[in-house]
């Protein structure tokens, strides 16, 4: 059997990418960076391994604001893309919106749950997690201690 193939595209179709295999981890977050940083009240990440991604067109722009932190979205019409800290190496995390087809990728958790809006209420009964649910390497810490 093939491997698993997801197609991804910004909003104005400049950037396309493709990731193969499984993602290993998928979280809503509702942490007080990346509301700012992609305009939702909160997002779902789509961690892969970075060999799984592969640019088919257009190259994303970069911003990092936290040391170590470098956040990607399209030049021409502002979609978010992905998230890199260098505190997790092997962790490449994509935004839900960026995949074609975001209904396949049901998260597992909620994380930064403390920081969530006040009127963000969930039925679900996955865990609820007060910081990151990834491990950093403790020689760069938490990227909100930096
Ligand atoms: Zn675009």
């Amino acid at each position: 059997m093939a491997a698993r193939l997801e197609t991804c595209a910004c909003f104005c179709g400049a950037v396309v990418a493709e990731v193969e295999g499984d993602p290993f981890w998928i979280c809503y977050d509702h942490d007080d960076d990346c509301r700012r940083a992609i305009g939702g009240p909160l997002t779902i990440w789509v961690g892969y391994r970075p060999d799984q991604f592969q640019l088919k067109r257009g190259k994303p722009k970069t911003f990092s604001k936290t040391p170590g932190v470098t956040r990607s979205f399209c030049a021409d019409c502002g979609t978010s893309i992905s998230y890199l800290d260098a505190g997790i190496v092997d962790e490449l995390y994509l935004t839900i919106g960026f995949f074609d087809h975001p209904e396949r990728f049901p998260p597992e958790a909620q994380t930064y749950w403390r920081l969530r809006l006040p009127w963000v209420e969930f039925a679900d009964e996955l865990p609820r997690i007060d910081e990151y649910s990834r491990p950093r390497n403790a020689k760069f810490g938490n990227p909100r201690d930096r």
